[in-house]
């Protein structure tokens, strides 16, 4: 038999509708090599699902079945490719993504045959041409796969050093393009409201791939940065721009830019070309946004970045192995407001090492920042497979069984436990669980407080209260209450 066709799936999921980016790059690599190709959305539409049965049912024969997920996947995977080998024994099914960290459990436990551990552009023609014997699994950069019941995992090899144009005809892009006014960002900024239009349209694009720094926290698989050819990100911009009307954009890299000099080119190409276009950047490290930086996003349209500021403590980011100051993080908040950027800083609590002290050192950075309640996000500190933070929690003990972890991990995309439970799965710091979120709560108020009253006598009576004090209803009740004053103030 011959394997000619590929069904590529993204799984349901939780959070913002996005265009399938990194499933879109596979399936226009392996479209490029001649094979057929389908692509089902699932976090679009559940019901897809029976798209793809009915599909195989038709011909299942020479087709593969390539999913693209992340850890908190790993149930959902699990029950899936169960389901699915009940009906079709023998259909291959390969996944990638940053589930393929967890592969001795997928291949232990469920009915994943084999993985990609690399970019799926360089290793999916190979992967076809093993399965139709003519490639060794030996030689396959980034192959895991079972051999006389071991698991070899076979080395990345290279990065990519250039990427192709994603084919985006192979997707209905209607369902992922939208009108700015339903990104917080846009519709919170004064210079697009005045020129928006009922036609505009959004897009997330992403140029560069992974990110110079190695938080302990930070799932990204595949180490290394690489910020690709400016000649690529102008030819993938003018796709969205000339050929479905898109001039606003969320660039998703991790990290937009590590050099000054290719943003600059990078802007000047852009204007050679004139395109037109707005955007918001969702990855800058805090270290690299110096007011050179700031200045040039600025006059080029840049309306907002999303910092990881992750912690107010010094002690907590160097615990995170994260490579910047308390300091450089403060200066690229307020420098970047002071622009007339917004600025949405993400703080991780719970992270080993945390206690009262650098929690309340944090409360002091956020009061520092002066940052509207609206652009924090507080998160708490979750082990994800392939992490520091993961291998120590396994390392330590905190994480006995594995594949228990991983189950309990992925309940919440499934919906079989809430939002809640993902928060507080480990306790990795020696403050309960109770205790964090009452200072996630009390960081809200008084940024609010803040943004209310100034720092005046309300803030002062307020700090008073002694911390952990405030009940659950005490919060709930007072973040309803300023929240209306802040309406009507
Ligand atoms: S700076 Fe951000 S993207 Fe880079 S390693 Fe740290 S958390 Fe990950």
């Amino acid at each position: 038999m011959t394997y000619s066709k590929i069904i590529f799936l993204r799984p349901p999921g939780i959070g913002k509708l996005e265009v399938p980016l990194g499933t879109l790059y596979v399936a226009t690599a392996a479209k490029n090599s001649g094979y057929e190709i389908e692509i089902y959305d699932l976090q679009f539409d559940i019901n897809e699902k029976e798209l793809i049965v009915n599909s195989l049912k038709e011909n299942s024969a020479g087709t593969v079945l390539c999913i693209s997920a992340l850890a908190p996947h790993y149930l959902w995977v699990k029950e899936f490719t169960k389901e699915m080998k009940g009906i079709f024994r023998d259909l291959p099914i390969l996944v990638g993504g940053h589930l393929a960290s967890a592969y001795k459990e997928l291949l232990a436990n469920t009915q994943v045959d084999y993985l990609c551990n690399c970019e799926g552009e360089k290793f999916i023609d190979k992967f076809m041409k093993y399965l139709n014997g003519m490639e060794k699994e030996a030689d396959i950069p980034g192959f895991i796969y079972r051999e006389n019941g071991k698991i070899i995992k076979n080395p990345r090899g290279e990065r990519l050093k250039s990427y192709l144009i994603p084919d985006y005809s192979l997707l209905d892009m209607q369902r992922y393009l939208y009108h700015p006014d339903k990104d917080f960002f846009f519709r919170s900024s004064a210079e697009y409201q005045k020129h928006k239009t009922d036609h505009d349209l959004l897009s997330v694009i992403m140029f560069s791939r992974g990110c110079t720094g190695y938080c302990g926290f930070c799932y990204r698989h595949i180490p290394g940065y690489f910020q690709p050819d400016i000649n690529w990100c102008v030819e993938h911009l003018k796709v969205l721009h000339s050929q479905y009307g898109v001039k606003y954009f969320r660039i998703d890299d991790e990290l937009f830019a590590a050099s000054y000099d290719w943003v600059e080119k990078f802007f000047g190409r852009l204007n050679e070309e004139k395109l037109d276009i707005t955007f918001r950047i969702t990855g800058l490290r805090v270290d690299h946004a110096t007011p050179e930086m700031l200045a040039l996003l600025k006059n080029n349209n840049c309306i907002a970045i999303n910092y990881g500021i992750e912690s107010g403590s010094q002690t907590i980011l160097d615990n995170m192995n994260k490579g910047t100051t308390v300091e450089q993080g403060l200066s690229a908040l307020l420098q970047t407001r002071e622009l007339g950027m917004q600025t949405m800083a993400y703080v991780i609590i719970g992270y080993p090492g945390e206690s009262i002290e650098t929690l309340k050192e944090t409360e002091t950075f956020l009061l520092r920042s002066k940052l509207p309640p609206d652009y924090l996000s507080i998160f708490y500190a979750v082990a994800l497979p392939g992490t520091k933070l993961y291998h120590d929690s396994v390392n330590s003990g905190l994480i006995s069984d594995q594949e228990s972890y991983l189950l309990e991990t992925s309940q919440i995309i499934i919906g079989r436990k809430n939002r809640q439970s993902e928060y507080y799965l480990l306790l990795l710091c020696g403050i309960n669980r109770d205790m964090l979120q009452k200072y996630e709560d009390r960081m809200i108020h008084l940024l609010q407080i803040l943004d209310i009253f100034g720092d005046g006598i309300i803030i002062k009576l307020f700090k008073l209260i002694p911390y952990g004090l405030q009940g659950k209803k005490f919060n709930w009740l007072l973040r309803r209450v300023l929240r209306t004053l802040k309406k009507y103030l």
